[in-house]
Protein backbone atom coordinates (compact mmCIF):
# COMPACT_ATOMS: atom_id res chain seq x y z
CA UNK A 1 0.00 0.00 0.00
CA UNK A 2 1.16 3.51 -0.75
CA UNK A 3 -0.48 6.76 0.58
CA UNK A 4 0.21 8.34 -3.11
CA UNK A 5 -2.68 9.51 -4.49
CA UNK A 6 -3.60 7.63 -7.94
CA UNK A 7 -4.08 10.44 -10.72
CA UNK A 8 -6.64 7.86 -12.06
CA UNK A 9 -9.39 6.98 -10.44
CA UNK A 10 -12.34 4.08 -10.81
CA UNK A 11 -15.37 5.65 -8.85
CA UNK A 12 -17.48 2.46 -7.70
CA UNK A 13 -20.61 2.84 -6.60
CA UNK A 14 -21.35 0.21 -4.01
CA UNK A 15 -25.04 0.73 -3.39
CA UNK A 16 -25.36 0.61 -7.25
CA UNK A 17 -24.29 -2.84 -6.85
CA UNK A 18 -26.00 -4.09 -4.79
CA UNK A 19 -28.88 -3.18 -6.04
CA UNK A 20 -27.59 -4.39 -9.88
CA UNK A 21 -27.55 -7.88 -7.54
CA UNK A 22 -31.12 -7.47 -5.63
CA UNK A 23 -32.33 -7.36 -9.05
CA UNK A 24 -31.17 -9.94 -10.36
CA UNK A 25 -32.13 -11.80 -7.37
CA UNK A 26 -35.82 -10.56 -7.76
CA UNK A 27 -36.07 -11.98 -11.03
CA UNK A 28 -37.16 -15.44 -9.47
CA UNK A 29 -37.37 -17.94 -6.21
CA UNK A 30 -33.76 -18.91 -6.68
CA UNK A 31 -30.59 -18.21 -4.71
CA UNK A 32 -28.82 -15.28 -6.31
CA UNK A 33 -24.43 -15.76 -6.31
CA UNK A 34 -22.06 -13.62 -7.71
CA UNK A 35 -19.19 -14.43 -9.70
CA UNK A 36 -16.04 -12.20 -8.73
CA UNK A 37 -13.64 -14.05 -10.81
CA UNK A 38 -10.56 -11.79 -12.26
CA UNK A 39 -10.62 -9.34 -9.27
CA UNK A 40 -14.28 -9.02 -9.27
CA UNK A 41 -14.26 -8.08 -13.08
CA UNK A 42 -11.42 -5.82 -11.89
CA UNK A 43 -13.47 -3.61 -9.49
CA UNK A 44 -11.95 -5.11 -6.74
CA UNK A 45 -12.99 -8.85 -5.38
CA UNK A 46 -12.44 -8.00 -1.66
CA UNK A 47 -14.65 -4.76 -2.02
CA UNK A 48 -17.59 -6.23 -4.04
CA UNK A 49 -17.48 -9.73 -1.37
CA UNK A 50 -17.90 -7.42 1.68
CA UNK A 51 -20.84 -5.67 -0.31
CA UNK A 52 -22.41 -8.13 -1.79
CA UNK A 53 -22.05 -10.40 1.76
CA UNK A 54 -23.48 -7.71 3.60
CA UNK A 55 -26.64 -7.52 1.11
CA UNK A 56 -27.21 -11.32 1.69
CA UNK A 57 -24.94 -13.17 -1.07
CA UNK A 58 -23.72 -16.33 0.07
CA UNK A 59 -22.73 -18.15 -2.92
CA UNK A 60 -19.40 -16.86 -4.68
CA UNK A 61 -17.56 -17.93 -7.57
CA UNK A 62 -14.07 -17.66 -8.91
CA UNK A 63 -12.05 -19.03 -11.76
CA UNK A 64 -8.32 -19.63 -9.82
CA UNK A 65 -7.59 -20.90 -6.47
CA UNK A 66 -5.65 -17.98 -5.63
CA UNK A 67 -8.52 -16.24 -6.26
CA UNK A 68 -10.19 -17.98 -3.22
CA UNK A 69 -7.45 -17.49 -1.44
CA UNK A 70 -7.57 -13.78 -1.62
CA UNK A 71 -11.35 -13.37 -0.35
CA UNK A 72 -10.92 -16.09 1.85
CA UNK A 73 -10.92 -14.57 4.77
CA UNK A 74 -14.04 -12.53 4.10
CA UNK A 75 -17.10 -15.05 4.26
CA UNK A 76 -17.37 -18.67 4.82
CA UNK A 77 -14.70 -21.36 3.28
CA UNK A 78 -17.53 -23.23 1.37
CA UNK A 79 -19.49 -20.25 0.68
CA UNK A 80 -16.34 -20.00 -2.61
CA UNK A 81 -16.27 -22.22 -5.79
CA UNK A 82 -13.08 -21.92 -7.43
CA UNK A 83 -14.79 -22.73 -11.25
CA UNK A 84 -11.36 -23.53 -13.15
CA UNK A 85 -10.84 -27.39 -11.76
CA UNK A 86 -8.33 -28.80 -9.68
CA UNK A 87 -5.05 -30.63 -9.91
CA UNK A 88 -3.09 -33.19 -7.99
CA UNK A 89 -0.60 -29.89 -6.90
CA UNK A 90 -3.55 -27.95 -5.84
CA UNK A 91 -4.96 -30.36 -3.21
CA UNK A 92 -3.01 -29.60 0.16
CA UNK A 93 -3.80 -25.91 -0.70
CA UNK A 94 -7.62 -26.06 -1.07
CA UNK A 95 -7.74 -28.58 2.24
CA UNK A 96 -5.64 -25.20 3.98
CA UNK A 97 -8.34 -22.57 2.00
CA UNK A 98 -11.68 -25.04 2.47
CA UNK A 99 -13.32 -23.88 -0.61
CA UNK A 100 -15.08 -25.76 -3.11
CA UNK A 101 -13.82 -26.99 -6.04
CA UNK A 102 -15.83 -27.59 -9.37
CA UNK A 103 -14.96 -30.98 -10.50
CA UNK A 104 -14.70 -30.71 -14.64
CA UNK A 105 -13.30 -33.23 -15.97
CA UNK A 106 -13.37 -37.27 -15.11
CA UNK A 107 -10.05 -37.29 -14.31
CA UNK A 108 -10.61 -34.49 -12.02
CA UNK A 109 -13.41 -36.28 -9.91
CA UNK A 110 -10.89 -39.54 -9.78
CA UNK A 111 -8.25 -37.04 -8.17
CA UNK A 112 -10.75 -36.03 -5.56
CA UNK A 113 -12.05 -39.13 -4.70
CA UNK A 114 -8.43 -40.34 -4.23
CA UNK A 115 -7.35 -37.36 -2.18
CA UNK A 116 -9.82 -38.52 -0.11
CA UNK A 117 -13.18 -36.58 -1.50
CA UNK A 118 -15.55 -34.18 0.63
CA UNK A 119 -18.13 -31.56 -0.63
CA UNK A 120 -17.64 -30.52 -4.36
CA UNK A 121 -19.48 -29.07 -7.24
CA UNK A 122 -19.54 -30.70 -10.87
CA UNK A 123 -19.71 -28.83 -13.94
CA UNK A 124 -21.46 -30.67 -16.84
CA UNK A 125 -21.01 -29.30 -20.38
CA UNK A 126 -24.31 -28.84 -21.95
CA UNK A 127 -22.91 -27.24 -24.92
CA UNK A 128 -20.74 -24.50 -24.64
CA UNK A 129 -17.98 -26.98 -25.28
CA UNK A 130 -15.43 -25.43 -23.21
CA UNK A 131 -15.27 -26.64 -19.22
CA UNK A 132 -17.30 -29.52 -17.83
CA UNK A 133 -17.70 -33.35 -18.12
CA UNK A 134 -19.38 -33.53 -21.93
CA UNK A 135 -22.56 -35.54 -22.31
CA UNK A 136 -20.61 -37.79 -24.59
CA UNK A 137 -18.30 -38.31 -21.12
CA UNK A 138 -21.71 -38.60 -19.33
CA UNK A 139 -22.07 -41.88 -17.16
CA UNK A 140 -24.60 -41.86 -13.69
CA UNK A 141 -21.79 -43.93 -12.19
CA UNK A 142 -18.54 -41.27 -12.36
CA UNK A 143 -20.89 -39.06 -9.98
CA UNK A 144 -21.62 -41.83 -7.48
CA UNK A 145 -20.97 -41.62 -3.63
CA UNK A 146 -19.94 -37.80 -4.56
CA UNK A 147 -20.32 -35.09 -2.03
CA UNK A 148 -21.96 -32.92 -4.54
CA UNK A 149 -23.07 -29.49 -3.40
CA UNK A 150 -24.12 -27.80 -6.56
CA UNK A 151 -24.70 -29.16 -9.92
CA UNK A 152 -23.83 -26.49 -12.49
CA UNK A 153 -23.81 -25.79 -16.20
CA UNK A 154 -22.79 -22.90 -18.42
CA UNK A 155 -24.83 -21.02 -21.65
CA UNK A 156 -23.36 -20.04 -24.52
CA UNK A 157 -25.74 -17.71 -25.65
CA UNK A 158 -27.74 -16.42 -22.95
CA UNK A 159 -27.31 -12.97 -24.26
CA UNK A 160 -28.41 -13.72 -28.14
CA UNK A 161 -32.23 -15.18 -28.72
CA UNK A 162 -30.61 -18.68 -29.71
CA UNK A 163 -32.32 -22.04 -29.78
CA UNK A 164 -28.74 -23.14 -28.19
CA UNK A 165 -30.52 -21.96 -25.06
CA UNK A 166 -33.47 -24.22 -24.96
CA UNK A 167 -31.00 -26.71 -26.48
CA UNK A 168 -28.68 -26.31 -23.07
CA UNK A 169 -31.76 -26.27 -20.50
CA UNK A 170 -33.49 -29.16 -22.24
CA UNK A 171 -30.13 -31.29 -21.56
CA UNK A 172 -29.41 -29.73 -17.67
CA UNK A 173 -32.90 -31.01 -17.19
CA UNK A 174 -32.29 -34.25 -18.52
CA UNK A 175 -28.56 -34.83 -16.66
CA UNK A 176 -29.86 -33.36 -13.40
CA UNK A 177 -31.96 -36.48 -13.20
CA UNK A 178 -29.42 -38.81 -12.96
CA UNK A 179 -27.40 -37.26 -11.08
CA UNK A 180 -27.43 -36.49 -6.94
CA UNK A 181 -26.82 -32.67 -5.99
CA UNK A 182 -27.61 -30.60 -3.19
CA UNK A 183 -28.44 -27.84 -5.83
CA UNK A 184 -28.54 -27.13 -9.72
CA UNK A 185 -27.20 -23.87 -10.90
CA UNK A 186 -27.19 -22.96 -15.25
CA UNK A 187 -27.73 -19.25 -15.54
CA UNK A 188 -25.61 -16.19 -15.84
CA UNK A 189 -26.19 -13.07 -15.75
CA UNK A 190 -28.45 -12.91 -19.07
CA UNK A 191 -29.37 -16.34 -18.37
CA UNK A 192 -31.39 -14.55 -15.48
CA UNK A 193 -33.35 -12.64 -17.96
CA UNK A 194 -34.61 -15.82 -20.21
CA UNK A 195 -36.83 -16.74 -17.46
CA UNK A 196 -37.44 -18.62 -14.08
CA UNK A 197 -36.83 -22.16 -16.21
CA UNK A 198 -33.16 -21.02 -16.37
CA UNK A 199 -33.12 -20.29 -12.71
CA UNK A 200 -32.93 -24.13 -10.89
CA UNK A 201 -31.95 -23.30 -7.89
CA UNK A 202 -29.10 -20.89 -7.70
CA UNK A 203 -28.22 -18.15 -10.55
CA UNK A 204 -24.12 -16.70 -11.24
CA UNK A 205 -24.68 -13.25 -12.36
CA UNK A 206 -21.12 -11.38 -12.95
CA UNK A 207 -21.24 -8.71 -15.57
CA UNK A 208 -24.98 -7.04 -14.87
CA UNK A 209 -23.88 -6.83 -11.12
CA UNK A 210 -21.04 -4.32 -12.16
CA UNK A 211 -23.48 -2.65 -14.62
CA UNK A 212 -23.03 -4.64 -17.54
CA UNK A 213 -26.14 -5.17 -19.69
CA UNK A 214 -25.84 -8.43 -21.93
CA UNK A 215 -28.95 -8.34 -22.46
CA UNK A 216 -31.59 -4.86 -23.44
CA UNK A 217 -34.14 -5.86 -21.30
CA UNK A 218 -32.16 -5.31 -18.21
CA UNK A 219 -31.15 -2.03 -19.22
CA UNK A 220 -33.85 -0.48 -17.46
CA UNK A 221 -33.23 -1.74 -14.68
CA UNK A 222 -28.69 -2.15 -14.08
CA UNK A 223 -27.24 0.80 -12.57
CA UNK A 224 -23.75 1.57 -13.80
CA UNK A 225 -21.20 0.93 -11.06
CA UNK A 226 -18.02 2.09 -12.46
CA UNK A 227 -16.91 5.75 -13.41
CA UNK A 228 -13.35 6.95 -14.52
CA UNK A 229 -11.76 10.15 -14.13
CA UNK A 230 -8.05 11.06 -14.62
CA UNK A 231 -6.08 14.12 -14.15
CA UNK A 232 -4.50 16.57 -16.16
CA UNK A 233 -1.02 16.63 -15.57
CA UNK A 234 -0.30 19.52 -18.12
CA UNK A 235 -1.57 21.98 -20.07
CA UNK A 236 -0.05 23.92 -22.87
CA UNK A 237 -1.24 26.08 -26.20
CA UNK A 238 0.61 24.45 -29.26
CA UNK A 239 0.76 26.76 -32.32
CA UNK A 240 -1.24 26.05 -35.66
CA UNK A 241 1.00 23.54 -37.42
CA UNK A 242 2.36 21.72 -34.78
CA UNK A 243 1.65 18.38 -34.11
CA UNK A 244 0.32 16.38 -30.70
CA UNK A 245 1.84 12.71 -29.55
CA UNK A 246 3.74 9.86 -31.16
CA UNK A 247 3.84 9.71 -35.21
CA UNK A 248 2.46 13.11 -35.58
CA UNK A 249 -0.74 12.01 -36.25
CA UNK A 250 -2.39 14.91 -35.20
CA UNK A 251 -1.97 18.57 -36.70
CA UNK A 252 -3.66 21.49 -34.67
CA UNK A 253 -4.75 23.84 -37.42
CA UNK A 254 -5.49 26.65 -35.24
CA UNK A 255 -3.41 27.57 -31.54
CA UNK A 256 -5.00 24.93 -29.27
CA UNK A 257 -4.98 24.29 -25.24
CA UNK A 258 -3.95 20.74 -25.44
CA UNK A 259 -4.27 19.17 -22.32
CA UNK A 260 -1.96 16.02 -21.08
CA UNK A 261 -3.83 13.29 -19.15
CA UNK A 262 -3.00 10.46 -16.80
CA UNK A 263 -5.13 7.49 -18.77
CA UNK A 264 -3.29 4.51 -20.68
CA UNK A 265 -3.12 2.52 -22.73
CA UNK A 266 -1.11 0.57 -19.36
CA UNK A 267 -4.66 1.04 -17.87
CA UNK A 268 -6.91 -0.49 -19.99
CA UNK A 269 -7.53 2.81 -22.02
CA UNK A 270 -6.94 1.53 -25.98
CA UNK A 271 -4.67 3.11 -28.61
CA UNK A 272 -7.83 1.81 -30.44
CA UNK A 273 -10.13 3.92 -28.22
CA UNK A 274 -8.46 7.84 -30.13
CA UNK A 275 -11.33 9.23 -32.00
CA UNK A 276 -13.84 7.00 -30.25
CA UNK A 277 -13.65 7.60 -26.86
CA UNK A 278 -14.67 10.76 -25.23
CA UNK A 279 -13.51 12.89 -22.27
CA UNK A 280 -15.48 15.91 -20.74
CA UNK A 281 -14.73 18.20 -18.23
CA UNK A 282 -17.54 20.16 -16.35
CA UNK A 283 -19.91 18.63 -18.80
CA UNK A 284 -18.19 20.10 -21.90
CA UNK A 285 -16.66 17.67 -24.15
CA UNK A 286 -13.19 17.43 -24.86
CA UNK A 287 -11.66 15.76 -28.30
CA UNK A 288 -8.66 13.13 -27.92
CA UNK A 289 -6.34 14.24 -30.25
CA UNK A 290 -3.20 11.98 -31.22
CA UNK A 291 -2.08 8.83 -29.95
CA UNK A 292 -3.10 7.14 -26.68
CA UNK A 293 0.22 6.27 -25.44
CA UNK A 294 1.19 4.08 -22.37
CA UNK A 295 0.49 6.97 -19.43
CA UNK A 296 -1.21 9.34 -21.72
CA UNK A 297 -3.72 10.72 -23.50
CA UNK A 298 -4.04 14.17 -25.02
CA UNK A 299 -6.85 16.29 -25.40
CA UNK A 300 -8.23 19.64 -27.15
CA UNK A 301 -9.64 21.79 -24.27
CA UNK A 302 -9.27 24.60 -25.78
CA UNK A 303 -13.64 25.48 -25.47
CA UNK A 304 -12.45 25.36 -21.37
CA UNK A 305 -10.83 28.60 -20.72
CA UNK A 306 -10.05 28.01 -16.85
CA UNK A 307 -9.22 24.39 -17.40
CA UNK A 308 -5.98 23.82 -15.67
CA UNK A 309 -3.24 21.78 -14.42
CA UNK A 310 -4.30 19.19 -11.63
CA UNK A 311 -7.80 19.33 -12.77
CA UNK A 312 -9.82 16.07 -13.14
CA UNK A 313 -11.42 14.88 -16.69
CA UNK A 314 -14.28 13.22 -16.86
CA UNK A 315 -13.60 9.69 -18.95
CA UNK A 316 -16.85 8.40 -20.92
CA UNK A 317 -17.09 4.19 -19.70
CA UNK A 318 -20.73 3.93 -20.29
CA UNK A 319 -20.44 -0.09 -20.73
CA UNK A 320 -22.83 -0.56 -24.12
CA UNK A 321 -22.02 2.36 -25.24
CA UNK A 322 -18.34 1.86 -25.06
CA UNK A 323 -18.32 -1.95 -26.57
CA UNK A 324 -20.70 -0.71 -29.20
CA UNK A 325 -18.07 2.25 -30.11
CA UNK A 326 -14.86 -0.13 -29.72
CA UNK A 327 -15.78 -3.34 -30.45
CA UNK A 328 -14.57 -4.45 -27.21
CA UNK A 329 -16.92 -6.79 -24.98
CA UNK A 330 -18.38 -5.25 -21.74
CA UNK A 331 -16.42 -7.79 -20.36
CA UNK A 332 -13.28 -6.75 -21.60
CA UNK A 333 -13.76 -3.46 -20.70
CA UNK A 334 -14.37 -4.00 -17.12
CA UNK A 335 -11.26 -6.57 -16.94
CA UNK A 336 -8.52 -4.35 -18.90
CA UNK A 337 -9.14 -1.60 -16.28
CA UNK A 338 -5.27 -1.77 -14.97
CA UNK A 339 -4.55 -1.75 -11.40
CA UNK A 340 -3.36 2.17 -11.27
CA UNK A 341 -6.50 3.37 -11.09
CA UNK A 342 -7.77 4.10 -7.36
CA UNK A 343 -10.75 2.18 -6.82
CA UNK A 344 -12.58 4.56 -4.53
CA UNK A 345 -15.68 3.35 -2.78
CA UNK A 346 -18.91 6.11 -2.63
C1 LIG B 1 -18.08 -15.94 -15.52
C2 LIG B 1 -19.11 -16.96 -15.25
C3 LIG B 1 -20.38 -16.59 -14.82
C4 LIG B 1 -20.88 -15.16 -14.83
O1 LIG B 1 -21.20 -14.81 -16.16
P1 LIG B 1 -21.74 -13.35 -16.56
O2 LIG B 1 -22.00 -13.46 -18.01
O3 LIG B 1 -20.63 -12.40 -16.24
O4 LIG B 1 -22.96 -13.08 -15.76
C5 LIG B 1 -21.24 -17.60 -14.45
N1 LIG B 1 -20.87 -18.90 -14.53
C6 LIG B 1 -19.66 -19.28 -14.96
C7 LIG B 1 -19.33 -20.72 -15.03
C8 LIG B 1 -18.74 -18.33 -15.34
O5 LIG B 1 -17.54 -18.70 -15.80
Amino acid sequence: MTDFEPPLRLTLDGEALVSNWRYLKGQGQAGCGAAVKANGYGLGAVDVVRRLRDAGCRDFFVAHWGEAAAISHLVAPDCISVLNGITAADIPHIRQIGAIPVLNTPQQIALWRAAGGGRCHVMLDSGINRLGIGNEQFAAPLFEGLDIDILLSHLASADEDSAQNSAQLHLFRQQTKLVKAKRFSLANSAGIMLGRDFHFDLTRPGLALYGGVPRTEMAPQIKPVVSLSSRILQVRTIAAGESVGYNATYTCTAPTKVATISLGYADGYLRSFAGKGSLSAHGVPVPIIGRVSMDLVTADVTALVDLKEGDWIDVAYDLPHMSGLTGLSQYELLTNLGHRFGRIWK
